[in-house]
């Protein structure tokens, strides 16, 4: 598998929200290609997680552009001080892993909307 592991580091401001409808996803300014660039609230592990479509392979996603009903690949992987969280993101839904450490490992559920 062809998958990122996304160190947990500082998060950036977002940017403001300039769309009417409720956003799964947050676009990130970034300093760099290898910024964080978008951010998602990940139920499971109770904070957000990140992916970036600029940086280097093999730290760059796919994202179809839907802001509201995301598709990213290849899997966003994240280690936490507490969990492991392996996930695709698919039409808005996460879709956890069975490798992820936490309650919702094998799951999929919908994306939460943020403020
Ligand atoms: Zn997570």
């Amino acid at each position: 598998m062809s998958a990122v592991v996304n160190i947990r580091r500082p998060g950036k401001k977002p940017l403001k929200n300039t769309f009417n409808l409720p956003l799964v996803l947050t676009k990130l300014g970034q300093d760099t290609t290898e910024d964080p660039e978008y951010t998602f609230f990940c139920p499971a592990c109770g904070t957000h997680h990140w992916f970036s479509t600029t940086g280097r392979e093999p730290n760059n996603h796919c994202f179809n552009g839907d802001m509201h009903r995301p598709t990213v690949s290849p899997a966003i992987i994240t280690v936490t001080g507490k969990h492991r969280c392996c996930l695709y993101i698919r039409g808005g839904y996460l879709q956890y892993l069975p490798e992820s450490t936490h309650d919702l490992a094998g799951q999929t559920i919908k994306m939460e909307n943020l403020k």
